[in-house]
């Protein structure tokens, strides 16, 4: 619809790289910006500083996302607003999340050189904790503006070492009062999968977000000696949790459209001769259709509890995460395709393996999500890597839908 408007790519690069740089660690190539860190908020204040340099008004939510926001010609109208994270897991890659919300800025500040003006005011969100690795849920902030997770639920969340979400908000100087009703939300992100790359597509189309469930478990058994306690006077922690991934791995594989997890696990004692007393694991499972999604959870406890009952263990666990299957609208769907596809984009339909915070948002306005091909499928890692021309174009894309949502006219 605009053919004449583009990004300037290599502006977004630059961006990237500066914010790249934060968050590098000894001993690692890649970054580390845990939510609510000291380098999240190094990260925080350089984007901050960005949206003032482009005279957005800056605003931050008491669970500490940043939206800046350029008004537009009706005072009355709500921002459409484009988003996505800058927080990432531990010795990450630069695009994850960050690509997104460069590339809205770069929109914002093309927006101003173009001398356009939009009916809706249009703005950029940096959503608090999107990686959920230092505090769960993950998607926290967006999962609380959606009203998904009470407040005060997520402020006392802890850490590791015992420091809640409102600690480290107030601790960053990231906890705000503000609220921002958005009249629809774009994501643009990196794929984080092989489907566009291997199957050479230039603009994927989000259709909806897996539905993904997490728990923490911990069987407790009773310490041994490896030697003389015979097998069947066992109550070996760990072989439950053995038993419970080999089952959990066969049951999704039959099932197709379901995938699990188990990503972390901690044996006590932690010796070579003895029987292990707890397993402290966690569990991921994820499915993009809604039965098989419901289904999957109830099949997870009960498995869990039967695995306990048989080897004589205890179980003890929580749910950290319950976000069910995501389906967008057709007609924001729609939106991105014909938008990419009167560029000569060539576009390719999937859902999202990866959660993210159009999940949420999607609950609470109009949302699409943009993807990119991610080369080779690498995410989550300092490997991982796009093409200039994948990021110009998909954000292009997002440049369309979002005047398109905002309505504009551009002077002569
Ligand atoms: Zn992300």
């Amino acid at each position: 619809m605009n053919e004449e408007l583009r990004v300037d790519v290599v502006r977004i690069l630059r961006n990237l790289n500066k914010l790249g740089k934060i968050g590098r660690r000894e001993g690692f190539n890649g970054v580390t910006r845990l939510a609510l860190s000291e380098e999240d908020r190094e990260a925080r204040d350089l984007l901050v500083s960005w949206m003032e340099e482009g005279g957005l008004n800056v605003r931050v939510d008491p669970i500490g996302n940043i939206f800046g926001v350029r008004r537009g010609s009706n005072p009355n109208f709500k921002p459409v607003i484009m988003g996505s994270h800058i927080d990432t897991v531990i010795d990450a890659g630069i695009y994850d999340g960050a690509y997104g919300v460069l590339s809205a800025l770069e929109i914002l500040r093309r927006i101003d050189e173009e001398g356009i003006e939009t009916q809706h005011p249009v703005g950029v969100a940096a959503f608090t904790n999107e990686e959920g690795v230092r505090f769960q849920p993950d998607m926290m902030g967006s999962l609380v503006k959606s009203g998904g997770y009470p407040l005060e639920k997520a402020y006392a969340r802890k850490d590791d070492d015992g420091v809640t979400v409102k600690e480290a908000l107030k601790g960053i100087g990231y906890l705000g009062r503000d609220d921002v009703k958005p009249e629809a939300y774009f994501e643009l992100h990196v794929e984080q999968g092989p489907v566009l790359h291997k199957r050479g597509f230039e603009i994927g189309v989000v259709e909806g977000v897996q539905g993904i469930a997490w728990w923490r478990m911990a069987f407790r058994g009773e310490a041994n000696h490896a030697g003389t306690t015979p097998l069947d006077m066992r109550k070996d922690a760990m072989a439950g949790a053995a038993e419970l991934y080999t089952g959990l791995l066969e049951y999704v594989a039959k099932k197709g459209n379901a995938l699990c997890t188990v990503g972390k696990l901690r044996l006590e004692p932690g010796a070579i001769n003895v029987v292990p007393s707890l397993a402290d694991f966690t569990i991921d499972y994820r499915s993009y259709d809604d039965a098989i999604f419901k289904e999957g959870k109830a099949e997870v406890e009960r498995r869990a509890e039967e695995v306990a009952k048989r080897r004589g263990l205890t179980l003890d666990k929580e749910m950290t995460a319950d976000a069910q299957p995501v389906h967008f609208r057709p007609e924001m769907v729609g939106l991105v395709e014909a938008s990419a596809r009167k560029r000569t984009y060539s576009t390719f339909r999937l859902p999202s393996g990866a959660g993210h915070d159009a999940q949420f948002m999607h609950v609470i306005c109009p949302t699409a999500m943009i993807f990119v091909p991610s080369i080779n499928g690498v995410s989550h890692s300092p490997g991982e890597r796009s093409d200039a021309a994948d990021l110009e174009r998909g954000a292009n894309v997002l440049f369309d839908c979002t005047l398109a949502k905002a309505g504009f006219k551009k002077e002569p």
